[in-house]
Protein backbone atom coordinates (compact mmCIF):
# COMPACT_ATOMS: atom_id res chain seq x y z
CA UNK A 1 0.00 0.00 0.00
CA UNK A 2 1.32 3.42 -0.68
CA UNK A 3 1.73 5.38 2.48
CA UNK A 4 0.04 8.12 1.17
CA UNK A 5 -3.23 5.78 1.48
CA UNK A 6 -1.88 4.07 4.71
CA UNK A 7 -1.78 7.44 6.45
CA UNK A 8 -5.20 8.29 5.26
CA UNK A 9 -6.77 4.86 6.83
CA UNK A 10 -4.72 5.32 10.38
CA UNK A 11 -5.85 8.67 10.42
CA UNK A 12 -9.70 7.77 9.67
CA UNK A 13 -9.24 5.19 11.76
CA UNK A 14 -7.97 7.50 14.71
CA UNK A 15 -10.41 9.85 13.91
CA UNK A 16 -13.11 7.52 14.48
CA UNK A 17 -11.75 6.18 18.14
CA UNK A 18 -12.40 9.58 19.30
CA UNK A 19 -16.14 9.75 17.85
CA UNK A 20 -16.60 6.65 20.08
CA UNK A 21 -14.89 7.79 23.07
CA UNK A 22 -16.61 11.09 22.70
CA UNK A 23 -20.51 9.49 22.18
CA UNK A 24 -19.56 6.81 25.53
CA UNK A 25 -17.88 9.95 27.48
CA UNK A 26 -14.67 8.30 28.08
CA UNK A 27 -11.07 9.85 27.19
CA UNK A 28 -9.64 8.75 23.97
CA UNK A 29 -6.08 8.26 26.12
CA UNK A 30 -7.83 5.40 27.70
CA UNK A 31 -9.22 3.90 24.34
CA UNK A 32 -5.92 4.72 22.95
CA UNK A 33 -4.19 2.34 25.48
CA UNK A 34 -6.70 -0.36 25.94
CA UNK A 35 -6.90 -1.00 21.91
CA UNK A 36 -2.75 -0.77 21.69
CA UNK A 37 -2.17 -3.03 24.42
CA UNK A 38 -4.79 -5.37 22.45
CA UNK A 39 -3.27 -4.69 19.23
CA UNK A 40 -0.15 -6.06 20.52
CA UNK A 41 -1.48 -9.23 22.72
CA UNK A 42 -2.72 -10.25 19.66
CA UNK A 43 0.41 -9.90 17.74
CA UNK A 44 -0.93 -7.93 15.56
CA UNK A 45 -2.92 -10.57 14.04
CA UNK A 46 -6.51 -10.10 15.47
CA UNK A 47 -9.37 -9.13 14.05
CA UNK A 48 -8.12 -5.41 14.32
CA UNK A 49 -5.23 -6.02 12.35
CA UNK A 50 -6.67 -8.48 9.94
CA UNK A 51 -9.21 -5.70 8.41
CA UNK A 52 -7.04 -3.21 9.23
CA UNK A 53 -3.42 -4.26 8.94
CA UNK A 54 -2.55 -1.01 7.52
CA UNK A 55 -3.29 0.90 10.93
CA UNK A 56 -0.64 -1.37 12.57
CA UNK A 57 2.14 -1.32 10.61
CA UNK A 58 1.89 2.39 11.02
CA UNK A 59 1.60 2.20 15.24
CA UNK A 60 5.68 1.53 15.23
CA UNK A 61 5.79 3.86 12.32
CA UNK A 62 7.49 6.88 14.49
CA UNK A 63 5.28 9.99 12.67
CA UNK A 64 2.04 8.26 12.80
CA UNK A 65 2.29 7.36 16.49
CA UNK A 66 3.08 10.76 17.03
CA UNK A 67 -0.07 12.07 15.18
CA UNK A 68 -2.29 10.07 17.41
CA UNK A 69 -0.29 11.17 20.31
CA UNK A 70 -0.53 14.80 19.58
CA UNK A 71 -4.41 14.41 19.60
CA UNK A 72 -4.22 12.86 22.67
CA UNK A 73 -1.91 15.50 24.46
CA UNK A 74 -4.22 18.05 22.88
CA UNK A 75 -7.46 16.64 23.74
CA UNK A 76 -6.68 14.93 26.71
CA UNK A 77 -6.01 17.59 29.39
CA UNK A 78 -9.44 19.27 28.80
CA UNK A 79 -12.67 17.23 28.12
CA UNK A 80 -12.32 15.55 25.39
CA UNK A 81 -13.13 17.65 22.21
CA UNK A 82 -11.90 17.23 18.55
CA UNK A 83 -13.08 20.66 17.50
CA UNK A 84 -10.66 22.21 20.10
CA UNK A 85 -7.66 20.09 19.62
CA UNK A 86 -4.91 21.83 17.34
CA UNK A 87 -2.14 19.87 15.87
CA UNK A 88 1.17 20.75 17.16
CA UNK A 89 4.14 21.46 14.76
CA UNK A 90 4.49 18.37 12.07
CA UNK A 91 7.54 16.91 10.37
CA UNK A 92 7.03 16.31 7.15
CA UNK A 93 3.40 16.35 5.26
CA UNK A 94 1.32 14.42 8.03
CA UNK A 95 -1.65 16.51 9.71
CA UNK A 96 -3.61 15.60 13.19
CA UNK A 97 -5.66 13.26 12.93
CA UNK A 98 -8.28 15.30 14.50
CA UNK A 99 -8.38 17.61 11.59
CA UNK A 100 -10.00 14.95 9.03
CA UNK A 101 -12.79 15.80 6.80
CA UNK A 102 -15.83 13.22 7.69
CA UNK A 103 -16.23 10.12 5.24
CA UNK A 104 -18.63 8.48 3.65
CA UNK A 105 -21.96 8.36 5.82
CA UNK A 106 -22.84 4.60 5.28
CA UNK A 107 -19.18 3.72 4.79
CA UNK A 108 -18.72 5.27 8.60
CA UNK A 109 -21.76 4.27 9.89
CA UNK A 110 -20.06 0.21 9.44
CA UNK A 111 -17.31 1.33 10.54
CA UNK A 112 -18.07 3.03 13.28
CA UNK A 113 -20.51 -0.13 14.22
CA UNK A 114 -17.19 -2.39 13.81
CA UNK A 115 -15.18 -0.54 16.27
CA UNK A 116 -17.78 -0.35 18.64
CA UNK A 117 -17.54 -4.28 18.47
CA UNK A 118 -13.94 -3.98 18.84
CA UNK A 119 -14.03 -1.66 21.46
CA UNK A 120 -15.84 -3.72 23.33
CA UNK A 121 -12.81 -6.66 23.17
CA UNK A 122 -10.81 -3.74 23.93
CA UNK A 123 -12.66 -3.23 27.74
CA UNK A 124 -13.19 -6.39 28.43
CA UNK A 125 -9.27 -7.40 28.04
CA UNK A 126 -7.33 -5.47 31.00
CA UNK A 127 -4.76 -4.10 29.21
CA UNK A 128 -0.88 -5.14 30.88
CA UNK A 129 0.85 -2.50 32.73
CA UNK A 130 4.04 -2.57 30.08
CA UNK A 131 1.69 -1.03 27.80
CA UNK A 132 0.80 2.05 29.07
CA UNK A 133 0.82 5.02 26.92
CA UNK A 134 3.08 7.74 27.55
CA UNK A 135 4.30 10.44 24.80
CA UNK A 136 8.13 10.33 23.11
CA UNK A 137 9.95 13.66 22.49
CA UNK A 138 12.82 13.70 20.36
CA UNK A 139 15.96 15.56 21.38
CA UNK A 140 18.77 16.74 19.44
CA UNK A 141 21.69 15.38 21.13
CA UNK A 142 24.79 15.78 18.60
CA UNK A 143 24.65 18.14 15.49
CA UNK A 144 26.81 18.39 12.42
CA UNK A 145 28.25 14.73 12.83
CA UNK A 146 29.78 13.63 9.74
CA UNK A 147 29.81 10.01 11.44
CA UNK A 148 28.28 8.29 14.38
CA UNK A 149 29.09 4.71 16.05
CA UNK A 150 25.76 3.25 17.52
CA UNK A 151 25.72 0.59 19.56
CA UNK A 152 23.22 -1.58 21.54
CA UNK A 153 23.57 -2.00 25.08
CA UNK A 154 20.59 -4.00 26.10
CA UNK A 155 17.47 -4.61 24.19
CA UNK A 156 17.29 -5.71 20.79
CA UNK A 157 17.50 -3.14 17.69
CA UNK A 158 16.59 -3.14 14.16
CA UNK A 159 17.75 -0.67 11.90
CA UNK A 160 15.64 0.88 9.59
CA UNK A 161 15.43 3.54 7.08
CA UNK A 162 12.86 5.89 6.67
CA UNK A 163 11.21 4.64 3.11
CA UNK A 164 11.20 1.11 4.45
CA UNK A 165 8.92 -0.29 7.39
CA UNK A 166 10.88 -3.28 7.08
CA UNK A 167 14.16 -3.30 8.86
CA UNK A 168 17.51 -3.69 6.73
CA UNK A 169 19.26 -5.51 9.83
CA UNK A 170 18.96 -6.90 13.30
CA UNK A 171 21.37 -5.41 16.22
CA UNK A 172 21.73 -7.62 19.27
CA UNK A 173 23.32 -6.54 22.48
CA UNK A 174 26.93 -5.91 21.71
CA UNK A 175 26.60 -4.87 18.07
CA UNK A 176 27.78 -1.36 16.35
CA UNK A 177 26.39 0.05 13.24
CA UNK A 178 28.07 3.26 11.94
CA UNK A 179 26.12 5.77 10.21
CA UNK A 180 28.17 8.19 8.12
CA UNK A 181 27.27 10.98 5.53
CA UNK A 182 28.08 10.25 2.01
CA UNK A 183 27.13 13.31 -0.03
CA UNK A 184 22.71 13.38 -0.32
CA UNK A 185 22.21 9.98 1.51
CA UNK A 186 23.64 8.36 4.57
CA UNK A 187 25.71 4.97 4.67
CA UNK A 188 25.64 1.83 7.57
CA UNK A 189 28.29 0.91 7.96
CA UNK A 190 29.75 2.44 4.83
CA UNK A 191 27.05 0.40 2.47
CA UNK A 192 25.63 3.37 0.52
CA UNK A 193 21.27 3.17 2.50
CA UNK A 194 19.84 5.56 -0.42
CA UNK A 195 17.94 7.11 2.45
CA UNK A 196 18.58 10.71 5.03
CA UNK A 197 17.01 9.02 7.78
CA UNK A 198 18.03 6.04 9.45
CA UNK A 199 16.51 4.99 12.63
CA UNK A 200 17.73 2.47 14.74
CA UNK A 201 14.66 1.23 17.46
CA UNK A 202 13.48 -1.22 19.40
CA UNK A 203 12.69 -5.05 17.88
CA UNK A 204 9.67 -5.24 20.15
CA UNK A 205 8.40 -1.92 21.36
CA UNK A 206 7.56 -3.59 24.65
CA UNK A 207 11.09 -3.93 25.40
CA UNK A 208 13.62 -0.86 26.58
CA UNK A 209 15.96 -0.07 24.60
CA UNK A 210 19.11 1.33 25.51
CA UNK A 211 21.59 2.63 22.89
CA UNK A 212 25.48 4.30 22.67
CA UNK A 213 26.46 6.72 20.43
CA UNK A 214 29.88 7.83 20.36
CA UNK A 215 30.41 6.11 23.60
CA UNK A 216 27.55 8.07 24.99
CA UNK A 217 24.04 5.67 26.65
CA UNK A 218 20.95 6.66 26.04
CA UNK A 219 17.16 4.96 26.44
CA UNK A 220 15.24 4.76 23.59
CA UNK A 221 15.66 5.12 19.57
CA UNK A 222 18.50 7.17 17.66
CA UNK A 223 17.85 8.49 14.73
CA UNK A 224 20.23 10.26 12.15
CA UNK A 225 18.77 13.08 9.82
CA UNK A 226 20.85 14.03 6.62
CA UNK A 227 20.96 17.63 7.22
CA UNK A 228 23.17 19.46 4.52
CA UNK A 229 26.23 17.52 4.26
CA UNK A 230 26.61 16.53 7.52
CA UNK A 231 23.62 15.29 10.34
CA UNK A 232 21.59 15.07 13.61
CA UNK A 233 21.57 12.32 15.76
CA UNK A 234 18.10 12.47 17.60
CA UNK A 235 17.18 10.14 20.24
CA UNK A 236 13.52 9.43 20.51
CA UNK A 237 13.12 8.84 24.35
CA UNK A 238 9.63 8.21 26.61
CA UNK A 239 8.84 11.26 28.38
CA UNK A 240 9.55 9.88 31.91
CA UNK A 241 12.50 8.38 30.31
CA UNK A 242 13.47 11.60 29.02
CA UNK A 243 13.18 13.35 32.46
CA UNK A 244 15.39 11.27 34.44
CA UNK A 245 18.63 12.63 31.83
CA UNK A 246 16.94 16.13 32.56
CA UNK A 247 15.96 16.85 36.22
CA UNK A 248 19.55 15.67 37.98
CA UNK A 249 20.73 18.49 35.41
CA UNK A 250 18.46 21.36 36.29
CA UNK A 251 18.58 20.49 40.59
CA UNK A 252 20.78 18.96 42.25
CA UNK A 253 19.33 15.47 43.43
CA UNK A 254 20.34 15.62 46.78
CA UNK A 255 18.21 18.85 47.20
CA UNK A 256 14.73 18.10 49.61
CA UNK A 257 12.21 15.79 47.92
CA UNK A 258 9.43 17.90 47.19
CA UNK A 259 11.48 20.63 45.44
CA UNK A 260 12.46 17.80 43.13
CA UNK A 261 9.28 16.60 42.56
CA UNK A 262 8.12 20.26 41.82
CA UNK A 263 11.03 20.00 39.42
CA UNK A 264 9.99 16.97 38.03
CA UNK A 265 6.40 18.18 37.60
CA UNK A 266 7.84 21.39 35.82
CA UNK A 267 10.28 19.61 33.25
CA UNK A 268 7.69 17.15 31.88
CA UNK A 269 5.24 19.95 31.61
CA UNK A 270 7.95 22.06 30.03
CA UNK A 271 8.72 19.45 27.69
CA UNK A 272 5.22 18.07 26.64
CA UNK A 273 3.93 21.69 25.85
CA UNK A 274 6.98 22.18 24.30
CA UNK A 275 7.16 19.67 21.99
CA UNK A 276 7.71 20.49 18.10
CA UNK A 277 9.61 23.59 19.49
CA UNK A 278 12.58 22.73 17.11
CA UNK A 279 10.03 21.09 14.38
CA UNK A 280 11.48 23.34 11.96
CA UNK A 281 14.95 21.48 12.38
CA UNK A 282 13.05 18.12 12.54
CA UNK A 283 13.02 16.89 16.32
CA UNK A 284 11.11 18.15 19.58
CA UNK A 285 13.50 19.97 21.64
CA UNK A 286 17.47 20.33 21.82
CA UNK A 287 19.80 18.90 24.45
CA UNK A 288 20.63 22.42 25.90
CA UNK A 289 19.64 25.16 28.29
CA UNK A 290 17.38 26.37 25.61
CA UNK A 291 15.13 23.74 25.97
CA UNK A 292 16.10 21.83 28.96
CA UNK A 293 19.60 20.07 29.71
CA UNK A 294 19.13 16.80 29.03
CA UNK A 295 22.47 14.10 29.49
CA UNK A 296 21.05 10.83 28.77
CA UNK A 297 21.75 7.77 31.12
CA UNK A 298 24.96 9.39 32.55
CA UNK A 299 23.23 12.30 33.87
CA UNK A 300 20.74 9.73 35.92
CA UNK A 301 20.52 10.12 39.74
CA UNK A 302 18.43 7.67 41.98
CA UNK A 303 17.40 10.77 43.84
CA UNK A 304 15.43 12.59 40.94
CA UNK A 305 14.31 9.17 39.50
CA UNK A 306 12.51 8.33 42.55
CA UNK A 307 10.96 11.97 42.32
CA UNK A 308 9.90 11.25 38.63
CA UNK A 309 8.58 8.14 39.68
CA UNK A 310 6.67 10.01 42.45
CA UNK A 311 5.06 12.41 40.03
CA UNK A 312 4.85 9.67 37.07
CA UNK A 313 2.48 11.69 34.30
CA UNK A 314 1.60 14.53 36.06
CA UNK A 315 1.68 17.78 34.17
CA UNK A 316 0.46 21.51 35.21
CA UNK A 317 -2.86 22.82 33.26
CA UNK A 318 -4.72 25.96 32.98
CA UNK A 319 -7.76 26.31 31.23
CA UNK A 320 -7.37 22.50 30.37
CA UNK A 321 -4.20 23.24 28.04
CA UNK A 322 -0.45 22.27 29.05
CA UNK A 323 1.03 25.51 30.42
CA UNK A 324 4.57 26.92 29.56
CA UNK A 325 6.18 25.97 32.96
CA UNK A 326 9.44 27.61 33.24
CA UNK A 327 11.52 28.14 35.91
CA UNK A 328 14.51 29.82 36.74
CA UNK A 329 17.33 29.09 39.51
CA UNK A 330 17.00 32.14 42.39
CA UNK A 331 14.30 35.14 42.24
CA UNK A 332 15.85 36.65 44.64
CA UNK A 333 12.55 37.32 46.71
CA UNK A 334 10.27 37.85 44.44
CA UNK A 335 8.94 36.43 40.78
CA UNK A 336 7.48 38.55 38.57
CA UNK A 337 4.50 38.88 35.88
CA UNK A 338 5.31 37.74 32.17
CA UNK A 339 3.87 41.29 30.99
CA UNK A 340 7.22 42.45 33.06
CA UNK A 341 9.38 40.06 31.65
CA UNK A 342 8.31 39.26 28.13
CA UNK A 343 6.03 41.87 27.70
CA UNK A 344 3.24 39.40 27.11
CA UNK A 345 0.57 38.36 29.44
CA UNK A 346 0.18 34.93 30.42
CA UNK A 347 -2.77 34.65 33.43
CA UNK A 348 -0.29 31.77 35.18
CA UNK A 349 2.92 33.68 35.76
CA UNK A 350 2.61 35.88 37.90
CA UNK A 351 4.46 38.20 41.09
CA UNK A 352 4.94 35.27 43.54
CA UNK A 353 6.67 36.26 47.07
CA UNK A 354 9.26 34.05 48.32
CA UNK A 355 10.07 32.63 52.24
CA UNK A 356 13.59 34.69 52.02
CA UNK A 357 14.15 37.81 50.05
CA UNK A 358 17.69 39.10 49.22
CA UNK A 359 19.29 35.29 47.90
CA UNK A 360 22.24 34.70 46.41
CA UNK A 361 23.43 38.72 46.82
CA UNK A 362 26.16 39.22 43.79
CA UNK A 363 27.72 42.49 42.71
CA UNK A 364 29.68 43.76 39.68
CA UNK A 365 31.46 46.93 39.02
CA UNK A 366 33.57 48.84 36.12
CA UNK A 367 35.00 51.65 35.76
CA UNK A 368 33.25 54.52 33.73
CA UNK A 369 35.57 53.90 30.47
CA UNK A 370 34.77 50.45 30.15
CA UNK A 371 31.16 50.71 31.36
CA UNK A 372 30.46 53.54 28.51
CA UNK A 373 32.26 51.54 25.88
CA UNK A 374 30.20 48.79 26.47
CA UNK A 375 27.02 50.86 26.46
CA UNK A 376 28.03 52.55 23.28
CA UNK A 377 27.37 48.88 21.41
CA UNK A 378 23.60 50.78 21.84
CA UNK A 379 24.78 54.44 21.73
CA UNK A 380 27.89 56.55 22.01
CA UNK A 381 26.83 58.78 25.02
CA UNK A 382 30.47 60.27 25.89
CA UNK A 383 31.57 60.42 29.60
CA UNK A 384 28.52 59.51 31.90
CA UNK A 385 27.65 62.10 34.32
CA UNK A 386 24.49 60.47 35.74
CA UNK A 387 22.67 57.18 36.24
CA UNK A 388 19.05 57.59 36.77
CA UNK A 389 16.97 54.25 38.03
CA UNK A 390 14.65 54.27 41.63
CA UNK A 391 16.45 52.58 44.36
CA UNK A 392 15.51 48.86 44.92
CA UNK A 393 13.07 48.02 46.87
CA UNK A 394 12.14 44.11 46.60
CA UNK A 395 8.31 43.08 45.58
CA UNK A 396 8.07 47.08 45.03
CA UNK A 397 7.39 48.45 41.92
CA UNK A 398 8.20 51.87 40.91
CA UNK A 399 7.64 54.10 37.49
CA UNK A 400 10.99 52.16 36.22
CA UNK A 401 10.98 49.26 37.90
CA UNK A 402 8.83 45.79 37.91
CA UNK A 403 6.06 44.72 40.86
CA UNK A 404 8.97 42.21 42.48
CA UNK A 405 11.31 45.36 41.74
CA UNK A 406 13.04 44.09 38.31
CA UNK A 407 14.86 47.28 36.59
CA UNK A 408 12.31 47.76 33.62
CA UNK A 409 14.43 50.85 32.22
CA UNK A 410 17.88 52.89 33.40
CA UNK A 411 18.51 56.10 32.07
CA UNK A 412 22.35 57.09 31.58
CA UNK A 413 23.31 60.96 30.93
CA UNK A 414 26.47 61.32 29.43
CA UNK A 415 28.41 64.42 27.77
CA UNK A 416 26.97 63.18 24.08
CA UNK A 417 23.59 61.97 24.75
CA UNK A 418 21.11 59.92 26.78
CA UNK A 419 20.30 56.82 26.67
CA UNK A 420 17.51 54.39 28.15
CA UNK A 421 18.00 50.65 28.57
CA UNK A 422 15.53 48.22 29.59
CA UNK A 423 16.82 45.19 32.41
CA UNK A 424 16.81 42.88 29.85
CA UNK A 425 19.14 44.80 27.91
CA UNK A 426 21.21 45.63 30.16
CA UNK A 427 21.45 42.32 31.83
CA UNK A 428 22.33 40.70 28.71
CA UNK A 429 25.09 43.61 27.44
CA UNK A 430 26.67 43.19 30.89
CA UNK A 431 26.06 39.23 31.23
CA UNK A 432 24.26 39.98 34.66
CA UNK A 433 23.06 36.87 36.53
CA UNK A 434 19.19 38.67 36.77
CA UNK A 435 17.58 42.43 36.24
CA UNK A 436 16.67 42.41 39.73
CA UNK A 437 19.64 45.24 40.69
CA UNK A 438 20.72 48.52 41.87
CA UNK A 439 22.73 50.37 39.62
CA UNK A 440 24.79 53.66 41.29
CA UNK A 441 28.21 55.90 40.07
CA UNK A 442 30.17 56.61 42.60
CA UNK A 443 32.74 58.91 41.33
CA UNK A 444 34.38 57.38 38.29
CA UNK A 445 33.00 53.85 38.92
CA UNK A 446 29.54 52.12 38.15
CA UNK A 447 28.55 49.62 41.07
CA UNK A 448 25.49 47.36 40.39
CA UNK A 449 24.86 45.41 43.14
CA UNK A 450 21.78 42.89 42.59
CA UNK A 451 20.21 39.46 43.78
CA UNK A 452 19.07 36.03 42.26
CA UNK A 453 20.11 34.54 38.95
CA UNK A 454 17.43 33.92 35.89
CA UNK A 455 14.82 35.49 34.26
CA UNK A 456 12.09 35.30 37.65
CA UNK A 457 9.31 33.96 35.86
CA UNK A 458 7.49 30.94 36.93
CA UNK A 459 9.02 28.48 39.36
CA UNK A 460 12.34 30.07 41.44
CA UNK A 461 14.59 26.41 42.18
CA UNK A 462 15.85 27.92 45.36
CA UNK A 463 12.30 29.36 46.23
CA UNK A 464 10.91 26.16 46.02
CA UNK A 465 14.19 24.30 48.05
CA UNK A 466 13.15 26.85 50.62
CA UNK A 467 9.27 25.80 51.04
CA UNK A 468 10.10 22.44 50.45
CA UNK A 469 12.77 22.84 53.45
CA UNK A 470 9.65 24.55 55.43
CA UNK A 471 7.43 21.81 55.02
CA UNK A 472 5.32 22.35 51.69
CA UNK A 473 4.37 19.53 49.53
CA UNK A 474 5.27 19.47 45.14
CA UNK A 475 1.62 20.65 45.00
CA UNK A 476 1.86 23.54 47.14
CA UNK A 477 4.99 24.63 45.88
CA UNK A 478 4.13 24.42 42.31
CA UNK A 479 0.74 25.63 43.09
CA UNK A 480 2.84 29.07 44.61
CA UNK A 481 4.45 29.77 41.16
CA UNK A 482 2.07 28.46 38.96
CA UNK A 483 -1.26 30.48 39.79
CA UNK A 484 -4.23 29.46 39.16
CA UNK A 485 -3.10 25.99 37.14
CA UNK A 486 -4.38 22.62 38.01
CA UNK A 487 -2.16 19.38 38.49
CA UNK A 488 -3.60 16.69 36.19
CA UNK A 489 -2.39 12.71 35.24
CA UNK A 490 -2.18 12.40 31.88
CA UNK A 491 -1.25 9.06 31.85
CA UNK A 492 -0.44 6.24 34.32
CA UNK A 493 2.19 3.72 34.72
ZN1 LIG B 1 16.05 24.18 22.21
Amino acid sequence: MKKGAETKKTVTYTKSVSSVAERHGSSSLSLWERCRATARRRGYKGAIAKQHPHRFRSISSYELLRNCEDHVLQSHPSTLSTADAVPLPQRGRLRCCCLRSRSKPLVGIVYLLFLLIVMVGCFIAPAPASAAWQPTVSVCIATAETTAAIAVKSGTAVLKTEEKAKPTRTLRPGMTVTVSTAGSQLTADGKPMRTRTLLVTSADEREPLVLTVNGKAYRGALRTDLDGLAMNVINIVRTEDYLQGVVPQEMPSAWPRAAVEAQAVAARTFALQGRGRHSADGYDLCATTHCQSYGGIAAEDPGSTTAIAATYGEVLTYKGQLISAVFHTDSGGSTDSSRAIWGTDIAYLQPAKELQTKTQPWKRSWNTTAFVATLSHKKNIGTLKKIQLTPLTIGKSAKDRSASGRVMAATFLGTKGTLTLSGNELRSLFHLPSTLFDLKLDGDVVICTGYGAGHGLGLSQWGAKAFAEAGKDYKAILAHYYKGTTLKELYRP
